[in-house]
């Protein structure tokens, strides 16, 4: 080495010695880290749990005067239609006894309606079809649906609002949430809006479908055989996948972003997740609904209860598991709904409003969020991109704050990033491997009826994998 280098050398030396290098900051106590789960944890079940199951106080008769929904009276409805039992299409259960009940209620309002203001046309239709079904072809023969049309008196408007569910029931089922507790609620909604002077732009079709279940073959048969069907231009589908509790948007559209600003605006408890959407969307989940037939024509929304879902299809879908307030939260929300789209300028033209996909959620049930699929992409692009510079930010604050080369920590970093990676397998993997022993076993969906079961059977793999 030259006297030159032995110079420089030493230079660095000297230099390396002066830096005054800082004191690493004390670390936050233990207890901090349980704390914030904790916070967490608390948080979820003081707040997001009992807003979730929070529903509105139910109306009475005595409310009758002031034009609101009255679950008391919907739900004498719901008793009398659960009361018939299992109303398989095709069954005397549903094509006399439930038929009848309906067309019985429907002359009940026609007659009690404001028939200066309003036109009620009431009519049985009955059709046959066939369509193609995946690998099958699905016929269908004589199916019944109830048509009611509801137009603001010398109406000349062509485009008509369709609200639809079926009264038909699974096997076994007396259906009071699928979807008794759907077709009360319109038939409360027509009440409502019939003894109300609120007059409205796009006539209203309700039809009550009397077969859903085997086929989807109600809502097919009045899109390809009716005469109103035409005229349609939106749709609200009202479902259940479970009894009682609130009724969730779970899908929209599809492609109509201004169909969310009229929930925004009108659904007084809202509660939406476009990851639902995503979910129901993506074919996972083996069931459909008449929406599926009715977005082939028209844009619109898709509602169903949900909680308790173990209920679905079973023969404990009964009156005695729907709460008068669950009517009310979702005949509160479809009233108000109903009323707006009955208004909507977009149903005028709706091909012009076609957009883009919508982000949406509800934030505690008090508001909607929405954006553009774009923005949310745009946001979390920017989260990542966000994440990953103060990784690298982290890292550089680590080396220039302690003894330890940049080298060192990037190596270390990439085992820490490796390990992470194994656990997160293990975390997915391991939930898997449980609900196949299940499965084996043929105890599929055991902890369906017990959800905190989930919390030792899948939450904890989770969460030891995650300490792995
Ligand atoms: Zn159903």
């Amino acid at each position: 080495m030259g006297d030159k280098e032995q110079l420089m050398s030493d230079e660095c030396l000297e230099s390396s010695k002066n830096v005054v290098r800082k004191q690493p900051a004390a670390k936050v106590p233990w207890y901090f880290a349980n704390g914030f789960l904790l916070f967490w944890g608390l948080l979820f079940f003081a707040v997001v749990i009992p807003r979730m199951y929070k529903l509105p106080q139910a109306n009475t008769m005595e409310d009758a005067k002031k034009g609101v929904f009255i679950a008391e009276r919907a739900y004498k409805n719901l008793y009398h239609l659960a009361n018939i039992g299992p109303k398989v299409t095709g069954t005397e259960e549903n094509e006399v006894q439930a038929l009848n009940f309906i067309l019985k209620e429907l002359e009940a309002i026609k007659a009690a309606s404001l028939q200066d203001l309003f036109d009620i046309e009431i009519e049985v239709a009955q059709s046959s079809g066939a369509w193609v079904r995946g690998t099958y072809l699905n016929m269908y023969q004589g199916v019944q649906n109830i048509v009611v049309k509801f137009s603001t008196k010398n109406s000349t408007s062509e485009t008509y609002l369709l609200v639809n569910s079926h009264f038909d029931s699974g096997p076994g089922s007396p259906g009071a949430a699928d979807a008794g507790c759907m077709v009360v609620t319109m038939l409360e909604v027509l009440r409502v809006m019939s003894t109300t002077r609120q007059r409205f732009d796009h006539p209203i079709i309700f039809l009550l479908n009397g077969g859903e279940e085997l086929g989807l073959h109600g809502g097919h048969a009045f899109m390809t055989t009716h005469r109103y069907a035409k005229y349609c231009k939106a749709v609200i589908n009202l479902e259940a996948a479970g009894s009682g509790g609130k009724e969730v948007l779970f899908q929209s559209g599809p492609r109509h972003a201004w169909l969310m600003k009229y929930y925004k605006k009108f659904a007084k408890h809202p509660l939406a997740t476009a990851m639902a959407e995503e979910i129901y969307q993506s074919g996972i989940i083996p069931s459909n609904t008449d929406f599926t037939t009715f977005s082939k024509y028209m844009p619109g929304f898709d509602f169903a209860q949900f909680i308790n879902g173990y209920v679905y299809h079973t023969k404990y879908d009964a009156l005695d598991r729907i709460p008068r307030e669950s009517l009310q939260n979702t005949g509160d929300n479809i009233l108000s709904i109903v009323r707006g789209m009955a208004n909507a300028t977009e149903l005028y033209d709706t091909a012009a409003y076609k957009s883009g996909t919508t982000v949406f959620f509800d934030f505690l049930g008090l508001t909607l969020v929405q954006y553009p699929l774009a923005t949310a992409k745009n946001l979390n692009f920017g989260v990542a991109a966000a994440a990953v510079l103060l990784v690298f930010i982290s890292m550089w604050r680590m080396s220039s704050m302690s003894e330890v080369t940049i080298c060192n920590v990037i190596v270390r970093f990439i085992l820490v990033l490796v390990l992470q990676l194994v656990s997160f397998v293990l975390s997915l993997a391991l939930p898997v491997a449980v609900a196949y022993v299940f499965d084996m076993f043929g105890m599929s969906l055991t902890y369906y009826s017990t959800p905190w079961l989930m919390i030792c059977l899948y939450v904890c793999p989770i969460l030891c994998s995650a300490s792995y």
